[in-house]
C-alpha cells in the first residue's frame, strides 16, 4: 500500500499536532488533516484545502488506514456483511458491519471457535481497528453507530490498543459513537475486566461462559484453568457497581456438552441476583471440532430454566449464516485453501 512508515490513524490529535509542526507546517493544519482522514478520504491528495507542498510531506511519511477490503460477502438471507480485510503486511482480518477484530488470530484456543485454529499471529494497532471502522463506513455509504468487538482475537489480550480505541472512537472530533453503544467480548481475562472496570466509561460488557462449572469450561476453553467462574463472577460484580451497566453472558450451546437441563438449572442459580443478561448461542459447526448443535427443544428448555432464575435471556439469531459470518470462519477458510495468511 505505501513505503511511509505511520499510520495516520495510530495517532492521537495531540501527536499528530507535533508531526504537523515538524514537518515545517502551523499546528492548526493538524485538526484539517484530522477531520479527512475521519471522514473516510482514501489519499492526501483529496485533501484540497491543503497546499500541495505540505501533501507531499504528509505523503512521505504517513499512509491512511493500513486497512483495503479484500473481499466482500453480502449474506442473500438477511443482508448481513462480511470483509475480509488486508493488512499492510499481507495479513487478513476479518469482520463484518457490527463486529471488528482485535487481533490476527487469537491465542484463547477455545475448542468449539475457528479463530482458535490457526493461533496468534499479532495486535491490531489502533490505527488498523480505527481503518475497519472508516472502510465498512465508506461501503456501506452509513454511518457506523455501534462498535462491537466480537471478531477474531481477544480484545482484552490487546488491552492498551482496545480502549484507545474506544476513547477515540467517542470522541467527538472523530466519530462521536456513545461508549453505551460500545460493546467488548471477553473469555473472562479476570485483571483486564478489574482494569477496564476502573476506565470510567460504560461499555457494554460480554462475558464468553460457555459452561455452569469450570469442569466443563476447562474442557472447552483453556482460559478456565486460569481463572474460575467464580473470580469471574466477583470481577464482573464490581463492572456493574462501577459502571452502573449489565453484563451479558454469551453461552454457546454444544450438544450434550453443556445444554443439559442440570447445565441450565447450575447456571441459573450462579448468574441469579447478577445485574445480566444471558444470550444463547447455538454452535456454529466448525470442521474438525466434532461438535454438534443442540436440538431445537433443548434450546427451548434451557432458556425456559435460566428465566425460571429471573434473568433474562435471548436466543442468538444467526446472522449470515450462508456466508459464514461466524467468528473466524471466513479467514479460516481462506488461510487453508490457498494460504493468502502467513501461517508462521
Ligand atoms: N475473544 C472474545 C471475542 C471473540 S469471539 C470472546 O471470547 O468473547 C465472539 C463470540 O463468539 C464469543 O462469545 C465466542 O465464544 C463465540 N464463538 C466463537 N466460535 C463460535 C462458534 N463456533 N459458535 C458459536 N459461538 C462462537
Amino acid at each position: 500500500m505505501a513505503c511511509s512508515e505511520i499510520n495516520i490513524f495510530d495517532l492521537e490529535l495531540d501527536e499528530l499536532k507535533n508531526e504537523v509542526t515538524a514537518l515545517g507546517e502551523p499546528g492548526y493544519r493538524a485538526k484539517q488533516v484530522w477531520q479527512w482522514i475521519y471522514q473516510g478520504v482514501a489519499s492526501f491528495d483529496e485533501m484540497t484545502n491543503l497546499p500541495k507542498t505540505f501533501r507531499d510531506k504528509l505523503k512521505a511519511r504517513f499512509y491512511i488506514g493500513g486497512v483495503s477490503v479484500a473481499s466482500k460477502l453480502v449474506s442473500e438471507k438477511d443482508g448481513t456483511r462480511k470483509y475480509l480485510f488486508a493488512l499492510n503486511d499481507g495479513k487478513v482480518i476479518e469482520s463484518n458491519s457490527v463486529c471488528l477484530s482485535t487481533q490476527v488470530g487469537c491465542r484463547m484456543g477455545c475448542s468449539f471457535c475457528a479463530s482458535s485454529k490457526l493461533g496468534i499471529d499479532r495486535n491490531l494497532s489502533i490505527g488498523e481497528m480505527v481503518a475497519q471502522v472508516i472502510e465498512i463506513q465508506k461501503d456501506t455509504a452509513e454511518k457506523v453507530s455501534h462498535i462491537v468487538l466480537m471478531g477474531i482475537g481477544e480484545p482484552f489480550d490487546n488491552y492498551d490498543n482496545v480502549v484507545r480505541f474506544l476513547r477515540r472512537m467517542n470522541s467527538p472530533d472523530t466519530l462521536n459513537i456513545s461508549y453505551r453503544r460500545m460493546t467488548v467480548s471477553t473469555c473472562g481475562l479476570v485483571p483486564e475486566i478489574l482494569r477496564f472496570a476502573e476506565e470510567e466509561f460504560p461499555v457494554n460488557l460480554s462475558v464468553s461462559l460457555h459452561a455452569p462449572n469450570d469442569e466443563i469450561r476447562k474442557t472447552i476453553m483453556p482460559v478456565a484453568r486460569k481463572y474460575s467462574i467464580d473470580k469471574i463472577l466477583a470481577a464482573c460484580h464490581i463492572y456493574t457497581q462501577k459502571t452502573g451497566r449489565r453484563i451479558t453472558f454469551e453461552y454457546t450451546l454444544i450438544r450434550n456438552v453443556n445444554d443439559r437441563t442440570e447445565h441450565a438449572k447450575e447456571l441459573g442459580k450462579r448468574l441469579a441476583g447478577l445485574l445480566c443478561h444471558v444470550n444463547l448461542i447455538p454452535v456454529n459447526i466448525v470442521e474438525g471440532t466434532g461438535y454438534s448443535k443442540s436440538d431445537k427443544e433443548k434450546v427451548e428448555n434451557f432458556k425456559k430454566i435460566i428465566e425460571e432464575y429471573g434473568l433474562p435471556v435471548t436466543v442468538r439469531r444467526e446472522l449470515g449464516s450462508d456466508i459464514a459470518a461466524s467468528c473466524g470462519q471466513l479467514r479460516k477458510r481462506l488461510v487453508e485453501s490457498d494460504g493468502m495468511v502467513d501461517k508462521r
